[in-house]
């Protein structure tokens, strides 16, 4: 007699969004902080609201070459006023007598007393014994003129702690003077990749590739799009498929790392070594999200060694990505994003989407909320990449973005869609 299999036990889909709202409750923000020079703050993440010690500008200024002058001394056009001082910019003003006006540059400080600036356009210079200018248009109060503190005013708090910093925030930061800031240490990320069949470009030719191997690309994406979030990533390579080797990889990494991400190996082949290794030395939810591309994610720990420090939290966050690179990619950008974010204190906002008109047709109803690959097209409709499979990576290159498909929707050209731009995932 000969025995049947067991029976597949296959656990019921998880929604992206609890999937996400489980992950995030497990992204307890990290506590460390350094200092950096603001130059090298971009991307990095402000540990504490940045409070203005003074105002910018710091003076009433012009923004303009031209005159400034009292706006009441001009009522009708033409006439002519003697011009008493000069400033430059960087330089300071005396007071301005009535009936008189100041040669004045964008961004010198104003003459006290003046409360306008008619730009030198609007002017003619008249010579002989007193050098005057005639002013050819009625000036308004106020005009050309910036006014001190309209940019920032003292204590106002300029940048929040938990902001992510952009080149214009680096500036407004110098603005006020500050040439070092405190921001959140980058999360220590250990990167690697399961598979055998995995062989680096550069190592083998791709002539001499032995049958089944293949290059591993989810390394180089994953790498870079780690970077970007701003992480420090050690990249432990390739890890075979043998128990053994992958509890090596992970207790090596648990010790000085926020979070070890993994590729491949997520599902529950024989093959498939993660889930008991990680088991073995922490805990694992194995996730089968209702989502295309991507169904298998994991969240789990791994204990630390005691060695590593009185204050390091006792285990290290445990995330593996599925293989195929296109779900390594969009589980990425939808869940570990987020999760990165979190753990650097930062917001996690809900996605941004647009919705965009479908200048494709999508026949087949899918079970599970879809990720279309999709790229804006000249007529500000929505062109889908002809092939989704989770394996073409050339899907995620060729798209600008993805459209959020709910389950079991089919879609029509002129449909409207909601996009999600991969500008507003990939920092
Ligand atoms: P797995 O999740 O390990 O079952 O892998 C699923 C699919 O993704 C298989 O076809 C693997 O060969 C492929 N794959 C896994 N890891 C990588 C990688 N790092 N680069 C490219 N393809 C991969
Ligand atoms: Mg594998």
């Amino acid at each position: 007699m000969t025995s049947s299999p067991p029976p597949q036990h296959r656990a019921p889909l998880m929604s992206l969004d609890d999937a996400l709202a489980s992950v995030l409750a497990h992204a307890l923000p990290l506590h460390a902080t350094e200092t950096v020079a603001t130059f090298d703050a971009d991307g990095r993440v402000l540990a504490q609201d940045l409070v203005s010690a003074l105002q910018v500008p710091p003076n009433d200024n012009s923004s303009m070459d031209g005159y400034a002058l009292r706006a009441a001394d001009v009522t009708e056009a033409g006439k002519v006023l003697p011009v008493t001082q000069r400033i430059a910019a960087g330089h300071a003003s005396e007071p301005l007598e009535p009936g008189t006006c100041a040669r004045i540059f964008t961004g010198a400080p104003m003459p006290a007393g003046a409360d306008a600036v008619v730009m030198q356009e609007d002017t003619i210079e008249v010579g002989g014994n007193i050098h005057g200018v005639h002013i050819q248009a009625v000036p308004q109060a106020g005009q050309w003129v910036r006014r001190a503190g309209e940019d920032v005013t003292r204590g106002a708090v300029v940048l929040s702690k938990g902001e992510r910093l952009s080149p214009a925030s680096l500036g407004l930061a110098a603005s006020l003077g500050l040439a070092h800031l405190s921001v959140v240490a980058r999360p220590r990320v250990a990167l690697f990749s399961t598979g055998d069949e995995l062989v680096m470009p550069g190592e083998v030719a791709p002539e001499a590739m032995r049958p089944g191997a293949i290059y591993n690309s989810n390394r180089f994406f994953l790498r870079a799009l780690l970077r970007r979030m701003g992480c420090e990533v050690s990249d432990l390579g390739i890890v075979p498929d043998r128990r053994e080797a992958t509890l090596a990889a992970l207790k090596t990494a648990a010790d000085h790392h926020d979070l070890i991400l993994t590729s491949g190996g997520v599902s529950v082949g024989e093959e498939d070594h993660i889930k008991p290794a990680v088991q073995q030395l922490g805990s694992l939810d194995l996730w089968q999200i209702a989502m295309k591309p991507g169904k298998p994610f994991a969240y789990g720990t791994v204990q630390r060694d005691a060695g590593a420090g009185p204050a390091a939290a006792e285990s290290c966050h445990f995330i593996g990505l599925p293989g195929n690179p296109v779900s390594s990619f969009v589980t990425f950008l939808l869940l570990v994003r987020p999760f990165l974010l979190r753990l650097q204190g930062v917001e996690t906002k809900a996605l941004k989407t647009t919705t965009l008109p479908a200048h494709f047709t999508l026949n087949k109803a899918e079970k599970r909320r879809e990720f279309l690959r999709v790229r804006r097209n000249a007529a500000g409709g929505l062109d889908l990449f002809p092939n989704q499979s989770s394996g073409v990576l050339t899907s995620a290159v060729w798209a600008d973005g993805l459209v959020d498909n709910p389950a079991g929707n089919t879609i029509a050209p002129g449909d409207p869609v909601s996009f999600i731009s991969f500008s507003d995932l990939i920092a």
